[in-house]
């Protein structure tokens, strides 16, 4: 994982590309580094695909939504077995 002080493309928060890793926006200090981006990244890293997009659930309720809402979010089954995979 990498964190990075520059702006992401899109300004977005963070960034996972399958098989490579993540890249974060520095956040103000470590505490405030969201464990639910860094959740979704990990999704992308392990190569989650979606129905809304290539890559994003059209669920709201998804950790794999691609926008940032308040909404509480849930892994579904396809990324826990693909996450799961990554630790093999
Ligand atoms: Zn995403």
């Amino acid at each position: 994982m990498m964190v990075t002080a520059e702006t992401l493309q899109h300004e977005i928060p963070g960034m996972g590309l399958k098989n490579q890793g993540i890249a974060l926006v520095a956040p103000k200090s470590a505490q405030d580094i969201d464990p639910d981006i860094v959740a979704h990244e990990l999704g992308h890293v392990a190569g989650y695909t979606g129905d809304w997009d290539k890559y994003h659930s059209k669920d709201v309720t998804n950790l794999m939504f691609h926008y940032i809402t308040e909404v509480p979010q849930s892994p579904d089954k396809q990324w826990c077995e693909k996450v799961s995979a990554l630790a093999k």
